[in-house]
């Protein structure tokens, strides 16, 4: 029965909102978590669900995530999934990019993934059992042009769930990492650079007209997580058909 509880960060738009509706349709208990609490709570009140719980939480403020993940494991029991997926890509060149952007980046794509990661990784080594998946990118396995912070936080994500999951394995944790390509999100809107922004626009536009619908990544993961606990898709790479790069 889907009874868990899953924990979706950055759950107020983009992918996180469409994880949330596709596990919630199936029934299972989830704590939503992003800064725009409003979002959350429209959200909720969109999906008219008992098992769900929102709270606002900076995913780089440990103490906070920590509060909010206890909360729902009082109400709903231990956390079964935790899909680290908040994110912030403040695309720019390093020669001319605000510094105060390089930190932002690494403060949510990196610590918050951390965080995430020790608030319920001991409990589910002790309970031998659990999954996390982490959210990379494309740009975290190959570079692109303005995306050298960025693409270092998304490398980074692919060097934390290799280490963690060789640490976890014989838990029977499981712990992946999903790299999505160029996807219909409001990611881009967060770039500064109106210049970049128009250039990745038009860049998305020779994928056909517009890029993934957020839907398929949704897929994507609870594929992952509906394998048996025994088997474990560490990593998978979905994007565009017609994206070239
Ligand atoms: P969105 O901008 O739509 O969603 C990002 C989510 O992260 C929002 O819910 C936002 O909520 C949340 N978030 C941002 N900063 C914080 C923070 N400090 N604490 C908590 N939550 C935060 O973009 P996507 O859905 O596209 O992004 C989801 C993930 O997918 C990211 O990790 C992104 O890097 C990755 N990705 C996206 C691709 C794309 O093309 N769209 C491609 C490859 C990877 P709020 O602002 O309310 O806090």
């Amino acid at each position: 029965m889907n009874d868990k509880l899953i924990v979706i960060t950055g759950a107020s738009s983009g992918f996180g909102y469409q994880i949330a509706k596709l596990f919630d349709q199936q029934g299972y208990k989830l704590l939503l978590l992003a800064r725009r609490i409003e979002r959350l709570e429209q959200i909720k009140a969109e999906l008219n669900s008992e098992n769900i719980m929102v709270a606002q939480v900076d995913v780089a403020d440990y103490s906070q995530f920590k509060a909010a993940v206890e909360q729902a494991e009082t109400e709903f029991g231990p956390v079964d999934l935790l899909v680290n997926n908040a994110g912030t890509m403040l695309l720019g060149d390093v020669l001319n990019q605000q510094r105060s952007e390089w930190q932002t980046m690494i403060d949510v794509n990196i610590t918050g993934v951390l965080n995430g990661i020790k608030i319920v990784g001991p409990a589910m080594k002790k309970q031998k059992t659990g999954t996390i998946i982490n959210v990379s990118s494309i740009a975290g396995v190959k570079a692109f042009a303005n995306h050298a912070a960025y693409s270092a936080t998304k490398y980074g994500v692919h060097g934390i769930t290799e280490t963690v999951r060789q640490e976890l394995a014989s838990s029977n944790v499981r712990v992946g990492v999903i790299s999505p390509g160029a996807a219909e999100t409001e990611l881009l809107e967060h770039t500064t650079s109106d210049e970049i922004k128009t250039g990745y626009k038009e860049w998305k536009q020779t994928m056909g007209g517009s890029s993934m619908d957020p839907i398929a990544v949704a897929k994507a993961i609870q594929y992952m997580y509906q394998q048996p606990q025994n088997v474990n898709i560490r990593e998978l790479q979905i994007a565009p058909t017609m994206q070239i790069d």
